[in-house]
Formats: structure tokens, sequence, C-alpha cells
């Protein structure tokens, strides 16, 4: 079926030809470069600096702020990630997010999600950019929102010169201060970008492969603590796919998430407002939910065994406690709402509130009883 879809599909040859020549100036031009010449510590600051400047653009900007709205941002912080996102050379960000929107919709369909993981590693690392498939053909009224705002739609139409303007006059101007422009074009040029572009697919691509699914088997998502090293943070995949409105990947406060805490520190700044968390107990129930799920698989794997007796009465007994503390959380969260609605007293609020966290409570420690039972099943 692959196949098929590969020899019929036209080849793009713009976007083949970029890879191909970016790719030979990394293997081959950057080493005999450097060892004919040496690079200068100076240019390997600006590499770095380029590189994380392009990586958190695409993360922070691209992907958190533009494919999924969840934070509000400046525009001045605005105008910085899209420039840099056009350095990315990953498109405009109106139709990287076009896409990117299409591939949550539609995750782990071939026909529709433009980097369907099911179609391949090869397929939605690179080869879904390599031919024009129809479902890589973008879809624009996905992003209205977007098409909306002026800083984006200004990138979208001047794509093309702002991506010469980053990718080779920035990088010229750099070497000429820094007095070695062909070492800088090499390194903070192509190096960069072909670094930077096999980072963001490893998303696309490892992230829908290796790892673990805490949150959701329901698609190919998985959080892995190596990619989220490598990615800024959007490793913690499995996380996204369940809660994209989150401006959060690696939820947990040790988790490495780079891009939470750039976006933190441009709060901080005054730049960026309004970001989005979902309620901490709804992140508790999707991991019990998971966790439940797997439990039944397991049970319904040895349905004779008298040694597993007690632990399904266990499970049926920490599911049915499960299932009150829920309908429990949604009563009182529709009690606060009508409580902030009839402006009553602060007392009431509180009661209320003290009342959400000790369930949450209760999900953590049932979440640690479940992982023991768990262990006993395996
Ligand atoms: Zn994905
Ligand atoms: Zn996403």
């Amino acid at each position: 079926m692959t196949a098929t879809r590969s020899t019929k599909a036209p080849r793009n040859w713009v976007t083949t030809l970029m890879f191909v020549l970016t790719t030979a100036g990394a293997l081959v031009a950057v080493p005999w470069y450097g060892l004919a010449h040496g690079y200068s510590a100076h240019l390997w600051v600006w590499f770095a600096v380029l590189l994380a400047a392009n990586g958190l653009a695409i993360t922070c900007g691209y992907h958190r702020l533009f494919a999924h709205s969840t934070y509000e941002a400046h525009p001045l912080l605005r105008a910085v990630y899209l420039l840099f996102g056009a350095m990315a050379l990953q498109n405009s960000a109106l139709k990287w997010s076009a896409d990117h929107r299409v591939h949550h919709r539609y995750i782990d369909d071939p026909e529709r999600d433009p980097y369907c993981a099911k179609r391949g590693f090869w397929y939605s690392h690179i080869g879904w950019m390599l031919r024009n498939y129809p479902s890589g053909e973008s879809d624009f009224s996905t992003v209205r929102d977007l098409q909306r705002d002026p800083l984006v739609a200004w990138q979208h139409r001047h794509y093309l010169a702002l991506a010469l303007a980053m990718n080779v006059g920035l990088p010229m101007l750099l070497g000429w201060a820094a007095g070695d422009v062909v070492g800088m074009l090499l390194l903070a040029g192509v190096l960069r970008l072909v670094i930077s572009h096999h980072v963001t697919f490893f998303i696309n691509s490892l992230a829908h492969i290796w790892g673990s699914q805490p949150y959701t088997d329901g698609n190919t998502a998985r959080d892995n603590f190596v990619l989220a090293f490598l990615t800024y943070g959007e490793g913690y995949h499995n996380f996204h796919h369940m809660f994209a409105h989150d401006y959060r990947n690696g939820v947990r406060p040790w988790q490495w998430d780079p891009s939470k805490w750039f976006i933190r520190a441009m709060q901080g700044l005054g730049l960026a407002r309004n970001l989005k968390q979902v309620p901490w107990f709804k992140i508790q129930r999707a991991m019990l939910d998971a966790q439940f799920q797997r439990a039944q698989e397991r049970l319904a794997a040895h349905p004779g065994r008298a040694q597993l007796e007690h632990l399904r009465k266990r499970i049926a007994e920490e599911y049915e406690a499960f299932c009150r503390a829920v309908s429990t959380w949604s009563d009182l969260r529709e009690q606060l709402a009508q409580a902030k609605r009839a402006v009553a007293e602060r007392w009431e609020h509180s009661t209320i509130q003290q009342r959400l966290r000790e369930l949450e409570y209760e999900l953590r420690f049932q979440h640690r009883r479940m992982r023991l039972l768990q262990a006993q099943l395996d």
C-alpha cells in the first residue's frame, strides 16, 4: 500500500534538492573546512545560539503558540518567533500550523495525517515532504485565526525572502564580523540547519515510535526523556497529544522541558500571558484511566487463573473508588463555578477548593496503589 503511494505521488524537487544539498554540505563541506582551516570558538558560539534560537522558535512559537494557542504573546516575541522560525526552514508558521492541526485531528490516519507514524519511520521523519502526497496538501481552513494575525500573514507572504535573509544574510553578516564568512556560513548556516531539521523531525517520527504511553494508548504518541532532552522538551509527546492545549509538554516540575521554562521566563518579562494549564486532577484521571485499561487487558488474557482472583477484586474496588472520585470532582467544580457566579463568601470557595485538593491527593495515592497492583500482574 505504502509502495503504491510512494510511486504514485510526484517528487517535490525543490524540497528534495534542499535536503540533498544541505545534508551533503553538512557531511562533506563542514568537516573538510574544519580540517583545512579550523573553526574558532566564536563560530561555535554562534552555531549553538542560532541552533537554540531555531529550536525554541519552533517549539515555543510555531508549536505551542501558533498551532495550539496555549498562551498569548507580545507582538515583539511573536516577531522574534517568526524570524527564527523562518530560519529553521520548516515553512511559514501558517502552513506549519495548518499541517500540525490536521496531524492532531487525524492522528495515525494514513490518508489524512500529513506525517502519519503508521506509514513508517522514514515517511513520518522526512519522506512525507519529499513527494507531493495528497495527505500533505495544507488545509488552510484550520488556521483562520492565524490568517487574521497580521504578523503571521506577513511572514507567510514574505517567507522565501525571510528564510534566505536569515539563513544566508545573517550568517554572512556574523561571519564578516568574526572575520570568517565561509566558516560561519558552514557552521551557523548549513550544520545548524541540518541538525535543527532532524531534531524537529524526530518529534514526528521517533516520538511516535519509541517511549512509554502513560496517558493514553489510543494513538502512537510516546513520552521519552531522551527525545525530550534533544527536542527542547517536546519528547513528552504522549502527554502532548492528550492535552494539546497545555503550554507544558513535560508536565512534572522535574521533567526536562526548556520550552515551558522559556515561556514562563517570557511571562516574567511581561511578554507572555494567560498560560493554559490542564487541572492536575484531569491529568491524574487520564493516567489512572490508562492503568485500569491495561490492568483489564492483562486480567482478560488469563481468564481462569485462580491466583489472580484477589487482584481482580482489588482492581474492581479501586475502579469503583476512582469513579466516585471523578463524579465528586465534577460536582464540586460545578458548585465552585456556581459559587463564583453568585459571588458567594470566600470561605465557601475555599471549602470547595480544599475538597478538590483532597480529591487530587486521593487520585495520586490511587495511582501508586495501581502501580503496585499492576506490578503483580506483570
Ligand atoms: Zn505528534
Ligand atoms: Zn502539537
